[in-house]
């Protein structure tokens, strides 16, 4: 059997001390080992999302999604929020938005380009919304937003700035304390490389102030019930609301430790110099990314393949020995696939992911440039400082 890859947009390739840190028999959470393991993730948090202390951090059992629905905690009855919409995970705020009794308004991309900040500072102007929400990296095209500009265009003009930041923390710059952002999410699964079963939050003063007040929150996303529960963690102590994502805790807490060793910056360079030994392939291979020229993310590329069958292509790529992903943008389906570049990424997947495309590409009959990870590897090659993941 070929060795197998994982380069699917999260989870993504794997570390083993980091999935097998979530194997702990006879540790409980009322245990001082998850405890610790809870503190060292949420300040590992804090981190990763560039929150000083002043942010309160969260660890809820499920995925990206409830860290999503949990912001519902900072809405009030009929609150209006701006949606800024790049693709399919930007349209994921309206399905869940759509269920509570708020006001929404989506700001729409085409797929592969981004909203314009023209266009949202336009409509924020109006004065009428309360919050804005947003997604960093939109995995459906791979396109990045530069959140750090809207946070700038927008800040004092809406109470609450919101980053969905699940395809994109620890394999892009985010800053939340510093660029004004209130609530940045992610999930355990993708760029912090641990095991699944997650969401993951950052939430300031300000967002912490508005759980005083009444929400449309359900029960058990409701920010409420775990604020104080988090503070104990924090503080070293335990505590219970809901049973918590035990092993994925463990997880969480080994990958903290291990970015903290390579560093944060180290980390999001090896991300940004993988993308760009990635792209540099498919457009050697002839071959376009989806996402404009500007807008491509350190962590996700779709890349367009036109006039192939794309389940042919991922079952031929798979035994070649890499898994990626299909597209599931609506206007784009069946002309393109995407690649996950993230969490624990480094050259060799690279290599190898541009080697199985083009093998693929080839045996299906496309006509494809071939040698194409050579230049790729003439990147890795002016940049030893990325090519090892520290271990412990
Ligand atoms: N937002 C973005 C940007 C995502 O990529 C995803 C997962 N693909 C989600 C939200 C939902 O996360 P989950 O699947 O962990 O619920």
């Amino acid at each position: 059997m070929v060795p197998r890859i994982l380069m699917h947009v999260g989870p993504s390739v794997a570390n083993y001390s980091v999935l097998s840190a979530a194997v702990q028999p006879n540790i409980g959470f009322a245990s001082p080992e998850f405890n610790e393991a809870m503190k060292n993730s949420l300040e590992g948090l804090r981190y990763v999302m560039g929150a000083n202390g002043s942010y309160l951090p969260f660890i809820l059992p499920g995925s990206g999604t409830v860290a999503m629905e949990s912001v519902t905690s900072f809405l009030h009855k009929g609150a209006r929020i701006l949606v800024v919409s790049n693709g399919v995970f930007g349209d994921r705020w309206e399905a869940i938005l759509g269920r509570y009794p708020v006001e929404m308004k989506v700001l729409r991309s085409e797929p592969g380009k981004a909203v314009p900040l023209e266009d949202i500072e336009r409509e924020i102007s109006s004065g009428k919304y309360f919050a804005i929400a947003m997604t960093q990296v939109e995995t459906s095209t791979g396109v990045r937003l530069d959140v750090r500009a809207v946070s700038k265009a927008v800040r004092g003009k809406v109470d609450l700035i919101i980053v969905d930041g699940v395809a994109s923390i620890g394999g892009e710059e985010m800053k939340a304390a510093e660029w004004g952002i209130d609530v940045c999410l992610t999930a355990s699964q993708k760029g912090l490389g641990a095991q699944a079963g997650s969401g993951l939050i950052v939430a300031s003063e300000q967002a912490i102030r508005l759980l005083e007040k009444p929400s449309v929150a359900g029960y058990f996303m409701d920010l409420r019930n775990w604020r104080d529960i988090m503070s104990r963690f924090l503080s070293g102590e335990g505590g219970y609301f809901a049973t918590p994502p035990i092993g994925t805790v463990f997880s969480i807490s080994r990958s903290m430790d291990l970015i903290r060793k390579e560093t944060l910056e180290r980390r999001i360079r090896r991300h940004e110099i993988c993308a760009e030994a990635f792209r540099k392939g498919i457009e050697n291979m002839g071959l376009r990314i989806l996402a404009d020229e500007g807008l491509q993310s350190n962590t996700v590329s779709g890349v367009m393949s036109e006039g192939i069958s794309i389940a042919d292509f991922l079952s031929k790529a798979l035994s070649n020995g890499v898994e990626f992903a299909a597209g599931v943008h609506p206007a784009l389906k069946g002309r393109y696939f995407r690649v996950g570049h993230m969490g624990w990424i480094e050259p060799n997947h690279i290599i190898q992911a541009i080697n199985a495309i083009e093998t693929s590409m080839v045996a299906l009959g496309k006509n494809v440039k071939r040698d194409s990870s050579v230049e790729a590897g003439e990147i890795f090659q002016k940049h030893p400082e990325i090519s090892a993941i520290p271990n412990l």
